[in-house]
């Protein structure tokens, strides 16, 4: 299969239509319209197998995966999903994997309603390298910038159930099979929490998506906002599964440094607290308040009121 035949029958007129995409796939350039008084947000990941996936992954999830943790990069900043790229470099154009893999892609880019405008086609060691592009108000990006001592710490969604879907995979821990199923679909397919991010903008004084473990992600916050931070770790949401799979001890460590959750943590000031709930209710996420930001620059981690060490360190994601 040549490079343009693959375009064609696995890229090409697929995905969700856009007006706002003047020229899509097949010339030099993609040409797109931003719409009036937006800003564009922009970011790129890649994916190298065996560095950032397993060779074994399956291709759907692979495909979903490789978009969705872009898309998550967009809803910590408050974007809306726009146009994305797909740079491709695969050993070999093998058709069932590029089907699958094009499947799951797409099913992500349909759901969030952002179009494949271009890309490249090399031939290599497997990797996927996407571009997002999304849109928001002028000027009203959320950033890790503005976390102010006082304001309330919150999360998305439960925390943890990535890495552990990752060590059932690795055959590390075992559980029932729908538990199973869960934390696994926790992993192959995060959900990016673009709606979410889009009702904290005005609000929040501060995001970011959680995408290395909340200890490691919220020191960037940290860091960049020149605060500390108080965390109640028994108020660090787990599932069911979570919590009916593992100990505490466990299930806490997950959630504090597990990688890859995609969830959103952001920062709000007392006097935004209400308006942003009921904002945020809107997006039918759950969210939970988990700490407060302080002065100085420590993390501080409290269990009932005693301070805190989680038991287990370091699960670096594959
Ligand atoms: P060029 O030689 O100008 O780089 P290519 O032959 O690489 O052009 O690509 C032809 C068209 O197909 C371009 O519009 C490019 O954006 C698109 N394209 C190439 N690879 C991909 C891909 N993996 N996914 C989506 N579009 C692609
Ligand atoms: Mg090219």
């Amino acid at each position: 299969m040549k490079e343009f035949q693959l375009i064609e029958n696995f890229f090409s007129g697929r995905g969700p239509l856009r007006r706002d995409v003047l020229l899509g796939i097949g010339d030099d350039c993609a040409v797109v319209q931003p719409a009036a008084n937006k800003s564009l947000a922009i970011s790129v990941d890649t994916l190298v197998e065996g560095v950032h996936f397993f060779p074994n992954m399956p291709a759907d999830a692979l495909g979903y995966k490789a978009l969705a943790v872009n898309l998550s990069d967009l809803a910590s900043m408050g974007a809306e999903p726009s146009w994305f790229t797909l740079a491709l470099t695969l050993p070999q154009a093998d058709e069932l994997w590029l089907r699958r893999f094009s499947e799951g892609l797409l099913e992500a880019a349909d759901y969030y309603g952002i179009a494949l405008i271009g890309g490249d086609t090399t031939r290599g060691p497997k990797s996927i390298t996407i571009t997002v592009n999304g849109q928001l108000p002028e000027g009203k990006a959320l950033t890790r910038r503005g976390a102010k001592a006082g304001d309330w710490i919150y999360v998305t969604g439960t925390l943890g159930d990535s890495a552990l879907g990752l060590q059932l995979l690795q055959g590390k821990q075992q559980a029932r099979p729908e538990h199973r199923e869960f934390l696994i679909g926790r992993h192959y397919r995060p959900t990016p929490r673009v709606l979410a991010g889009q009702c904290l903008r005005g609000l929040a004084s501060s995001a970011i998506d959680l995408s290395d473990g909340l200890m490691s992600d919220i020191a960037h916050v940290l860091k960049a906002s020149g605060v500390g931070a108080v965390i109640k770790v028994e108020n660090l949401p787990l599932s069911q599964a979570m919590r009916d799979t593992v100990s505490a001890e466990l299930a806490l460590s997950l959630a504090l440094t597990g990688g890859e959750d995609y969830e959103l943590l952001f920062t709000v000031p007392e006097a935004q607290k209400g308006a942003l709930e009921t904002s945020l209710s809107q997006s039918g996420v759950k969210f939970v308040r988990i700490g407060q930001v302080c002065a100085g620059s420590q993390l501080k981690l409290l269990r009932d009121g005693e301070p805190f060490t989680p038991e287990f360190l370091g699960f670096e994601h594959f």
